[in-house]
């Protein structure tokens, strides 16, 4: 089909079967796919408003068993770099990002096998009698599905638990591309097949939670893969509507087993673009600046994007990785206000919070980020004594503490 016919059918407010987003993919000039999604992103939030929202990335502990082959971050079990947050830590986290005027922590981590169920009940019941009303944005797919294996407790239940204990929306991470022959080359098919990613979205959806939803392309996937994990999330969406964003980044390959090329610029508001264009069912594109920089973060509120994600208070995954970009509040709305548009604070939900907080009150700067630990930080929390470890060389360490 011509490209001026699929951007009819587009413009009219058709919706793309799988064959024709891969010819717009494929064949689409960059600035008809961008004016294409900027037109769609227009019908769906006619107003100029881009949100953003305050929280704080932590991730609460480096030790997986998992070890796909495109993550840096990570740490084997017994590793002398290996670590798990105590309670005291992620509370100082907390407040400090009161200060800045957030209300959620990200809360994401390795599939470690010495934090069993009750240590995450505990720390968000922890959580939420010190600090109620504020957030636990926590605990992707693939976690939810290592907490279930190894506590031999079902999916629902745990969902079921978490959310008794405190757990409020979980994030959209882990899906990679969700396309196993992708996943068995990343080594990610083991912590969770497609299948088992989009299950546990669903349950979390079925219980009243609302989740985002992720893409790490530019690893091994062709771009057909990329069309059919946007497919796999757009008929889930149909199912549920439980998705309330979507977040496509590029893969980082430094220091990774995998490693190889990072996408381009191009690339990646090409495929921003194309994910308007296909999740017509899907509200919210954050533009993913923690990996393209702030100018590429900038650009993609003309292809598509109409949420500048968080204000980066602490990132470690994907610096591990490579890239290791920081933009506090004041450079966000710097950003977004260049641009031409509208700044506004929202929670989760995208309900929108209110004006930037520096134009309310005198914050922090935050010019560069925080990481989980200091540099050579090793000590192991107290409470951690309270909880059964799996791993000889955890229960070894936690007795010689
Ligand atoms: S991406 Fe997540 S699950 Fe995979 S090795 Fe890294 S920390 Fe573990």
């Amino acid at each position: 089909m011509a490209i001026d016919v699929l951007a009819g059918k587009v413009s009219a407010g058709g919706r793309l079967s799988a064959d024709e987003a891969l010819e717009l993919y494929l064949e689409a000039p960059t600035h008809v796919l961008g004016r294409l999604a900027h037109d769609v992103r227009g019908r769906k939030h006619p107003d100029r408003t881009v949100t953003y929202i305050i929280d704080r990335n932590v991730n609460y502990t480096n030790v997986c068993v998992a070890r796909c082959s495109f993550c840096a971050f990570y740490r084997p079990v017994g590793s002398t770099d290996g670590y798990a947050l105590g309670f005291d830590e992620i509370f100082r986290k907390i407040e400090e990002t009161i200060e800045l005027g957030g209300g959620q922590l990200l809360l994401q981590g390795g599939h470690n096998p010495d934090l069993p169920i009750e240590w995450y009940e505990d720390l968000f019941r922890a959580v939420k009698a010190r600090y109620p009303g504020f957030k636990l944005h926590a605990l992707s797919s693939p976690e939810v599905l290592h907490i279930s294996r190894l506590s031999q407790v079902s999916v629902p239940e745990v969902i079921r638990r978490l959310v008794a204990a405190g757990l409020d929306s979980i994030p959209g991470g882990g899906a990679e591309i969700l396309v196993d022959r992708v996943r068995k080359l990343l080594h990610c098919y083991s912590k969770a097949s497609s299948d088992e990613w989009l299950d546990v979205m669903r349950h979390a959806h079925r219980a009243g939670l609302r989740t985002t939803a992720t893409m790490m392309y530019g690893s091994v996937e062709t771009p057909a893969e990329r069309i059919e994990h946007m497919m796999r999330l757009r008929d889930l969406q149909d199912e549920t509507g439980g998705f309330t964003a979507f977040i496509a980044w590029s893969y980082q390959p430094d220091h990774t087993e995998l490693r190889g090329f990072e996408a381009t610029g191009v690339e990646y508001l090409r495929t921003l673009a194309l994910a308007r264009l296909v999740l017509d069912n899907i509200d919210n594109l954050q533009a993913s600046w923690v990996t393209q920089g702030g100018k590429v973060g900038q650009l993609s509120l003309s292809y598509g994007a109409n949420d500048m994600g968080s204000v980066m208070i602490e990132e470690n995954v994907v610096r591990a990785a490579g890239a290791a970009y920081c933009m506090d509040e004041v450079e966000i709305v710097r950003n977004i206000e260049d641009a031409g548009y509208v700044p506004r604070r929202r929670n989760m939900h995208y309900e929108i919070l209110g004006e930037p907080v520096f134009r309310e009150r005198d914050i922090p700067r935050v010019l560069e980020l925080a990481t989980a630990r200091a540099d050579g930080e090793t000590s192991i929390p107290v409470e951690l004594i309270n909880y059964p470890a799996r791993s000889r060389a955890e229960r070894d360490r936690r007795h010689a503490s």
